[in-house]
């Protein structure tokens, strides 16, 4: 497809994908283009994950450091016994009970996995969306399709189409269209290669729910470790908008927002922009731009909107971004691990 008529934009029915929009973006996959595509947690940008070519084009258009792996999704569990080997009864148990769903499990690869996927890793991270449009693309395309998230490395993921348009526009054959995803974050990546499951990176999928699934199936004394290993592509820089950013942690939420109120006053002081990411349940705060992300009584509502919130800071032009921290339980977890690296780990505790 000639860069001129990049990218080619196509709406499609969450419920009911049209199959001949489908169908285009399944000819692109095969011909070992780009396809950008919803997911129930953020858009991805997708290629055929056994045409190294094809997804070598992925890091180009990404910027994205060779050594970070990147996820493969599948429709079919069919797919995953081709892809990987050795897999533990765990996994099976984890598809049952997860999948389709926001969690992708680290196996040990077939052959037929090259290695510009796995980022020269013996191991494929494999997941199953829960969502219809990639779902059928993958059907239709019939090869399993390799997608990060569809932004310049280092920046916050997108989670409507408009976001890839301005991130990925020139560099996408195609991007679907299925409007707001729903989770907001990333699926949680689960390594089932080492002796315990271990998290690699929290996400849509909860530790607790992790915990009560492997609990009920007796793992053998193993233990989800929720202690945060790096995975190779966590040692990057990610999530991170233009402005500078610091959050503001601590259990007392009365102290935590009057601190938040205190930076805001300090910096705006020195003649800076400040934007604040507030919560549903914060006081009225005095700052050049306030955004609620959602509420602390459901903190899925933060993780939907934390990605377009980032976004809309660097689109309003502050200079600095003082966010709220939330508590570390359930979907929090994946939350204060953006928000956290979206700061390049600059937190205040009080
Ligand atoms: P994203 O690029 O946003 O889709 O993130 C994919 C995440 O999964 C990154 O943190 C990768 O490092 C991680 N990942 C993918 N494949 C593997 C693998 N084989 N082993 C460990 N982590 C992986
Ligand atoms: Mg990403």
């Amino acid at each position: 497809m000639s860069k001129e008529s990049r990218p080619l934009v196509l709406k499609v029915d969450t419920e009911r994908p049209e199959i001949d929009k489908i169908r285009i973006a399944a000819d692109v996959i095969r011909k070992g283009g780009l396809v950008a595509f919803p997911t129930e947690t953020v858009y991805g940008l997708g290629a055929d994950a056994l045409n190294s070519e094809a997804v070598a084009s992925i890091f180009r258009a990404k910027n994205r450091p060779a050594d970070n792996p990147i996820i493969v999704h599948v429709a079919d569990r069919e797919e995953v016994y081709k892809l990987t080997k050795d897999i533990p009864v765990m996994a099976e148990e984890l598809m049952d009970f997860f999948w389709p769903g926001p969690l992708t499990l680290v196996l040990k690869k077939s052959e037929i996995v090259p290695y510009v996927t796995t980022g020269s890793l013996e191991t494929v991270a494999l997941r199953m969306p829960d969502h219809r449009v990639p779902l059928a693309l993958i059907a239709e395309s019939g090869v399993p399709i390799a997608a990060p998230s569809a932004n310049p490395a280092g920046k916050p993921s997108p989670t409507n189409a408009r976001h890839v348009v301005e991130d990925l526009g020139s560099k996408v054959d195609i991007i679907l269209d299925g409007g707001p995803t729903r989770v907001g974050v990333e699926s949680t990546v689960l390594d089932l290669t080492a002796s315990k499951p271990k998290i690699l990176r929290p996400g849509g999928i909860t530790a607790e729910e992790l915990v009560d699934v492997l609990g009920a199936i007796d793992v053998a004394g193993m233990k989800i470790e929720t202690e945060v290993a790096l995975s190779p592509g966590m040692k990057h820089k990610h999530y991170a908008p233009s402005s500078d950013m610091i959050v503001v942690e601590g259990e007392d939420f009365d102290v935590l927002t009057r601190k938040v109120q205190e930076l805001a006053d300090e910096h705006r002081l020195e003649g800076k922009r400040v934007g604040i990411m507030a919560t549903s349940e914060s006081p009225r705060y005095d700052a050049d731009i306030v955004k609620v992300a959602g509420s602390r009584a459901d903190l899925r509502t933060v993780a939907r909107n934390l990605f377009e919130i980032l976004r809309g800071f660097d689109e309003a032009k502050v200079d600095m971004i003082i966010a709220e921290g939330v508590e570390t339980k359930g979907i929090g977890l994946a939350i204060m691990d953006r928000l956290e690296r979206a700061a390049g780990y600059r937190i205040l505790r009080v």
